[in-house]
């Protein structure tokens, strides 16, 4: 295979984390190759048009939220913005029902008429007091009880992880908090909106630079010998990088079931509704609340938690961070490789937390090589 023509830096993934560091390294004047092995830009945040015209996240809803105003200034050169405040219902045994939980969750579950004043003295009747927050369970035990426990975390956590929360760290179930107040909004963040022309197009905008060539469909670990770079950036999982040299680190997987309902404007009344307990899938997202399309028609996506398949998720647990911590020195040693994002960091990080990491690694990569930032 003939060699590659000379580059200063292979960028390994067209997600994020790899697209943000191309960006900032090409606008300083060097000359950056990205590989993909999909056949598409994005990574995981990649949409596009469904055969029935309707734009799909075909891995997965995703929707922005951030509190950085840098975070927010930098992609706003690449994108407009459509202003979206996601909201999620929890199905109980078909009983739809605000997640995260409020007052009116409480409410509708037990049939009360809490209010601001005393929904505190609620939590406090029914929680479970703990010394210590070390997984999950302690997280929500801690804070609802219980019941609310095993009616909104329990099934959930067990089907996205096939582990129960106990086994898992608490920054997990911590992600959603426990509301005192009426707030339906999944997210809370100062900035919530979604990409106006999709997120594709805003990579495409991001990667379109004279210093930037994009090859996808080629994976890193097959064209490597015909790539010279001084410098790469991977942003694939950490483990594969090193040949599995520790033990497999294990990724969460998920089989998406995409469905095309047509002359249907909607067929839930938000974005995402959770299934805790209730079949195999974790929840069904209708596009068309994400996007604001308007479309004859409507397309859901249901998610299947599974161990085998690309990596999605890192799985936040105390082993599972120290197998991390080994190959995170190895990494250390390596002067001409840099490693970000939320599969080599092993972070649970979500998209504003990608491109942060991502501004940051680019500015240590500019200094490494002697270029002024
Ligand atoms: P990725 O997007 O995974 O990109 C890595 C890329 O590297 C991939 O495209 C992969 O093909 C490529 N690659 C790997 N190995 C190789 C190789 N050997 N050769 C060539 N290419 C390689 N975040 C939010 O902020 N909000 C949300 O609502 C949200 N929802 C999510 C829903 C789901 C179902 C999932 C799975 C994630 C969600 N996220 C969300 C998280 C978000 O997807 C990530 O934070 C972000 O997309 C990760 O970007 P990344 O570039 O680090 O990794
Ligand atoms: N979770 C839950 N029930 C819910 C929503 C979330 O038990 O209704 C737990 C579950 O462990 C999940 C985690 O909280 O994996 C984080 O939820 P989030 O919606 O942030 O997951 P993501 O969108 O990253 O898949």
């Amino acid at each position: 295979m003939p060699m590659t023509p000379s580059i200063d830096v292979a960028v390994v993934g067209a997600g994020f984390s790899g697209a943000v560091v191309a960006e900032r390294l090409a606008d300083h004047g060097l000359q950056v190759l990205v590989l993909d092995r999909r056949p598409h830009i994005g990574g995981n945040a990649h949409d596009r048009p469904d055969a029935h015209g309707v734009l799909i996240h075909p891995y997965g809803p995703h929707i922005f939220h951030t509190n950085s105003t840098r975070i927010v200034d930098y992609l706003s050169r690449f994108t407009r913005w459509r202003p979206y405040e996601h909201r999620v219902l929890a199905s109980l045994g078909g009983q739809l029902v605000p997640i995260p939980i409020n007052i009116d969750t409480v409410n509708a579950v037990y049939g009360l008429s809490l209010d601001e004043t005393t929904i505190e003295a609620y939590y406090a009747s029914v929680r479970e007091p703990r010394d210590r927050i070390e997984t999950s369970e302690d997280v929500v035990v801690s804070q609802v009880g219980r019941d609310l426990y095993e009616k909104f975390f329990r099934g959930y956590t067990r089907k996205q992880w096939g582990l129960d929360p106990s086994q898992l760290a608490a920054s997990v179930a911590a992600r959603i908090p426990v509301r005192t107040d009426r707030d339906a909004r999944y997210f809370t963040d100062t900035f919530q909106q979604m990409p106006a022309d999709g997120y594709t197009r805003m990579f495409e905008r991001m990667l379109d630079h004279p210093n930037i060539r994009v090859e996808t469909g080629v994976d890193w670990f097959a064209a490597r010998s015909r790539i010279r770079p001084r410098h790469t950036v991977f942003s694939g999982p950490i483990d594969a990088w090193f040949d599995f040299r520790h033990g497999r680190l294990p990724y969460r997987s998920l089989r998406f079931e995409h469905e095309h309902l047509p002359d249907t404007p909607r067929v839930q009344a938000v974005g995402t509704v959770n299934f805790p307990n209730d079949h195999d899938f974790t929840r069904i997202t209708e596009f068309k609340h994400l996007t604001g399309q308007t479309h004859a028609g409507t397309s859901i996506v249901r998610e299947y938690p599974q161990a085998e398949g690309d990596p999605y998720y890192p799985v936040p647990r105390p082993e599972n961070e120290a197998l991390f911590k080994r190959y995170a020195a190895m990494a250390e040693a390596e002067t001409d490789t840099t490693f970000v994002g939320r599969l080599a960091q092993y972070r649970y990080y979500n998209m504003d937390q990608c491109v942060g990491a991502a501004l940051t690694a680019s500015t240590r990569i500019l200094e490494r090589m002697g270029v002024t930032a």
